[in-house]
């Protein structure tokens, strides 16, 4: 099969609500100190990597089609998932990864108030059921990226000769929002990762701005209709 271009899809991934995804290890917890955020190494900045994202948006397609097997991830090598975030070493039908997350930067003028304010500390809070009290040590103080920070979100998108570009963009709009819908890195259940996306670009097209209606409509008909290769007959 041949590779015939890169497709690039950018927008701008805000936080609704602080994010933490953490790079600590078991020998940070329990020092007192809150659990890191992941940084960059040379600029000592908070990201997003790729790998948090694809790992979310596989997941939430996943359990929406259900198509987890024994409730890891599919690992077919057949199916739309499968094509579009690869199938891991196991399957017998090898087909090359569609979907490329790049690490997300801050945008510069997130970068700027994130060093005058620098990240919040949210203090890990557990409460007792009987007494509805905090009770303390069962969590660790976390760091969170602040609200209101700004990322530069980008898949570059393999196209290969027999795909179909329109039917994946379906399936990323479909992705980007469960992704909204659900929750970015740890305590989501509890308030942290909300996210939203803004200025959305396909191809150097945009998104139009109600692109959520798009989802409602071809949500139910994906998984039949959406394929993202070409069949050969
Ligand atoms: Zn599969």
């Amino acid at each position: 099969m041949k590779l015939e271009k890169y497709v690039l899809l950018s927008a701008k991934l805000g936080l609704k609500s602080g994010l933490h995804i953490g790079s600590a290890t078991a020998k940070d917890v329990g020092k007192g100190e809150p659990l890191p955020v992941m940084k960059s190494l040379i600029k000592n900045l908070p990201y997003i990597p790729g790998s948090s994202l694809k790992g979310k948006m596989r997941s939430l397609l996943e359990i929406t089609y259900g198509q987890t097997q024994n409730g890891g991830p599919c690992g077919c090598g057949k199916c739309q998932i499968c094509l579009l975030f690869g199938s891991g070493s196991h399957s017998t039908t090898q087909e090359p990864t569609r979907l490329i997350f790049r690490d997300c930067s801050l945008t510069e003028k997130s970068a700027e108030v994130l060093g005058k304010l620098g990240l919040e500390n949210k203090p890990g809070v557990s409460i007792d059921r009987k007494t509805g009290m905090a009770r303390g040590g069962a969590l660790f103080p976390m760091e969170r990226i602040p609200e209101g920070s700004e990322f530069d979100f980008q898949i570059s998108i393999r196209i290969f000769e027999d795909d179909n570009t329109e039917n994946i963009r379906k399936w990323l709009i479909v992705g980007m929002y469960l992704l909204e819908q659900d929750a970015l890195g740890g305590s989501g259940s509890r308030g942290s990762g909300h996210i939203e996306f803004n200025n959305i670009e396909f191809d150097k097209a945009k998104f139009p701005e109600n692109w959520r209606e798009e989802f409602k409509n071809i949500k139910s008909e994906l998984l039949e209709k959406a394929e993202i290769k070409k069949v050969k007959h």
